[in-house]
């Protein structure tokens, strides 16, 4: 657009929100009925707007949009236009709950061209989502005749405007209750419904569906020096109670889950947040709106990024509202009610990681939201607490509270109020898994010996602290893998070297006699930090990452070796460095730890007792390097999930090529058979800390490779225990010695036949 066409378009100036909102109060209060008082809104919004349409449709069942009020429109279309939610501008705004605001709405893809409303003249169109309880209940809409650019305060205006409609199709006057709770919603009949698998394992229990209690009365204040001095109390309130809720979080053994409730604290506390919820309560609303209000619109702003963080950091956004909401209204939170059953559910539309711990952990079976992903703080919660979760995009709809459910986190589905052979089917599936979990917890104590004598070492595969009261209860020798990067990805800045030096010697002090490898930074790919921007990349995982970012920006590896340094002060320290290249690389980092280790020397700190170097093994070109870089190392650990996605060409992160090529395999076979002799030949420690080191059959095939130590996630320990104990290490490497020059796509189902015949426990 060029300057005098810019000039032409007329800004749009905001009306007095205050007098709006007072005037709107008025309507709400007075008589008449729903119908009435939506006519009277719609004609007060457009005269105090200057707009020359405002129009309101309500959501209907089966998902249409009926235009119910206008002023501007022709009348003879109300109760007669309807649109499908996706359907026009409208439907648009509807289907992604996000506000457009348009100069030019004719122009727009979706506009769809309504002749009964009379809209041949309107150039300009802004329109918000009417929200309540988390779902879009109708559309407002604005029209202007002369092309008109919208002020980014005037869409807040109107989605503030919007809340006060909201309470109204709410109230059932404009469409009856029953017809809005059974939105979208099926009969009671049994349902099976995929999702996806957030944390594995099997629960039943009865649904206790989790939402707001809070019903938002006034919107619209009286008194504003009263409302901000509400919030201030709340907000003391809720600051001493989630206080609280971290002590007994603590006490309870979750570890310290000190990395997530931080930052969840972080937010309670976060100035841009109370200060916008400061600024609705001056336009005129109740603190219980503004905080409300403050909320859609960080919805309605958000809901369009697709990144993990932001999208999980809204999770943790809604879990302070709602807490903020209960505070206000002096309720308390509904996980308080003795009346809950003894084995519940959790059924919500998001979660909090306090959320969910404000319900009896005894009680608790399993969860489903509706939003959420496995590196959700929720979720970390959840597997501490050992609760399958599941997401499920419309929960919500399809479960009512008290429904019998069943939740099966290893295959991503859940059951809803299952017939009675289902339920039995899963009595069963669970006892048969206690008992599994009850041999695997009698393997412990026992040695991790092979039935033919072999030692074999299983080592942890971590990343936060609440992962390390796992170390000890499952027997495990020690850390093979702790994953820097995940404290480093749950923070809002880039953390100081105290508070790194400070995690780091927590953990070696829970480790305590066992020995940690920590691995440096690994973020890029996959894993972006929130305050570290790489601009887009076209193939991330073949990017910036990792070491790579580790020798560009030498400072954070520095501030990072520097941090465990003087975290081991007498401790014997291994440091191992990611997605090593080429030898140059090693020898570039190793470089700077020796900067390091003399500097701290120099500054008369305690050096670590022993120092032991790595480096893994993800990137094939250092497969072909091995001879220069055998002698440069102590230990070397392959990354399984890494060096298959390279070998093969084929991201491990987009499902239709993650699962094509198995590491159990001919190529990755071969290739690891002489990577064990390399390292025998050279005397170097090596391990495998991927994926596969957890799965029985796949530890099975790395044993009789000659892999003699395996890192992986605390649960496998147990199986793969359970596994290697059963083994005949000999009767394998003889049998294997006939696979590496096979032409199979994938040796697993020899392997497996070697198991069932010589009674291996996979
Ligand atoms: C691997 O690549 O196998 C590995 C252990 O590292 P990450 O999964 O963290 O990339
Ligand atoms: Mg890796």
């Amino acid at each position: 657009m060029d300057t005098t066409e810019r000039e032409t378009i007329a800004a749009y100036e905001g009306p007095d929100s205050r007098r709006l909102l007072a005037r709107l109060r008025d309507v709400m209060a007075g008589g008449g009925s729903g119908q009435d008082r939506l006519n009277e809104i719609v004609g007060l919004i457009a005269g105090e707007m200057r707009a020359d349409v405002c129009s309101c449709y309500v959501m209907r069942a089966g998902e249409v949009l009926e235009l119910f009020a206008t002023q501007g429109l022709n009348q003879s279309a109300v109760h007669k236009t309807r649109l499908r939610v996706g359907e026009g501008i409208v439907g648009e705004i509807a289907a992604h709950a996000r506000a457009m605001a348009l100069e030019d709405a004719p122009s727009h893809p979706s506009f769809a061209y309504r002749p009964e409303t009379g809209e041949d003249p309107f150039q300009s169109m802004a329109g918000v989502p009417i929200l309540r309880g988390g779902k879009v209940r109708g559309v407002l809409v604005l029209q202007h005749k002369e092309r008109r650019h919208y002020a980014e305060e005037l869409v807040e205006t109107l989605q503030t405007i919007a809340m006060v409609v909201a309470e109204l199709v709410a109230a059932g006057e404009l469409v009856n209750a029953q017809e809005i709770s059974n939105q979208g919603d099926p009969v009671l009949l049994p349902a099976r419904l995929s999702g996806v698998a957030l944390n594995p394992g099997l629960a039943m229990g009865v649904a206790v569906v989790h939402r707001p209690q809070v019903t938002i009365r006034q919107m619209i204040a009286e008194d504003e020096g009263k409302e901000q001095e509400r919030l201030s109390e709340a907000l003391t309130a809720m600051h001493s109670a989630i206080d609280d809720l971290l002590a007994a979080a603590a006490l309870a053994g979750l570890g310290e889950p000190r990395d997530i409730l931080e930052t969840y604290r972080m937010f309670a506390e976060d100035r841009g947040w109370l200060s916008r919820i400061r600024e609705a309560i001056r336009m005129g609303l109740t603190a219980e709106a503004a905080v409300q209000q403050v909320q859609n619109d960080t919805r309605v702003r958000m809901s369009h990024l697709t990144d993990p963080y932001i999208r999980e950091r809204l999770l943790d956004l809604d879990d302070l509202t709602n807490r903020l909401l209960l505070h206000l209204a002096g309720k308390k939170s509904e996980a308080d009610g003795a009346t809950l059953p003894d084995d519940l559910v959790l059924v919500a539309r998001s979660l909090g990681p306090a959320e969910l711990l404000d319900y009896d952990q005894r009680r608790l079976r399993g969860v489903i939201v509706e939003e959420g992903s496995p590196s959700s703080h929720v979720c970390i919660v959840a597997r501490a607490l050992d609760i399958p979760v599941v997401q499920v995009s419309d929960a919500l709809n399809r479960i009512e509270a008290g429904d019998p459910l069943i939740v099966d986190g290893d295959h991503a589905t859940i059951f809803v109020r299952p017939a009675e052979d289902i339920q039995d089917a899963f009595t069963q599936s669970m006892d048969l898994r206690a008992r599994r979990e009850e041999m695997y917890a009698q393997t412990r104590s026992l040695p991790s010996v092979t039935r033919d004598g072999v030692p074999i070492s299983i080592q942890l595969n971590c990343g936060l602290l609440i992962d390390l009261p796992h170390l000890h209860a499952s027997g495990a020798e020690g850390i093979g893998l702790y994953r820097t990067e995940i404290p480093f990805m749950v923070r809002s800045t880039y953390p100081e070297v105290d508070v790194q030096t400070d995690l780091y010697a927590r953990i070696m002090d829970e480790a305590g006699e066992r020995p940690v490898i920590f691995r440096t930074l690994d973020v890029g790919g996959d894993k972006m930090l929130p305050y570290m921007s790489s601009g887009e990349e076209e193939n991330p995982s073949l990017g910036w990452r990792a070491i790579r970012i580790g020798l560009d920006h030498p400072s954070l590896l520095r501030q990072q070796l520097r941090a465990l340094l003087c975290a081991a002060a007498g401790r014997p320290l291994s440091v191992m460095f990611p997605m090593v290249a080429e030898v140059a690389e090693l020898e570039a980092a190793r470089n700077i730890l020796n900067l390091e280790l003399e500097r701290l020397v120099e500054h008369g700190r305690e050096p670590p007792s022993t120092l032991r170097v790595g480096a893994m093994i993800e990137v094939p070109s250092l497969l072909f390097q091995l001879p220069a870089l055998l002698p440069r190392v102590d230990f070397v650990s392959v990354g399984s999930n890494d060096l298959t996605q390279y070998v093969f060409a084929a991201d491990r992160g987009n499902p239709r090529t993650a699962n094509r090529y198995d590491p159990l395999s001919p190529p990755m076979m071969c290739l690891l058979r002489r990577l064990v002799e390399a390292c025998s030949e050279a005397n170097v420690s090596l391990s495998l800390c991927g994926e596969m080191a957890g799965r029985p059959l796949d530890a099975m095939a790395l044993i009789g490779m000659g892999f003699r130590s395996l890192s992986m996630a605390p649960p496998s320990v147990g199986p793969v225990k359970t596994m290697l104990r059963s083994l005949d290490v000999a009767a394998l490497r003889q049998y294997m010695q006939g696979l590496f020059q096979r032409p199979d796509h994938s040796l697993r189902p020899k392997l497996k036949a070697f198991a069932k015949d010589h009674g291996v426990l996979i």
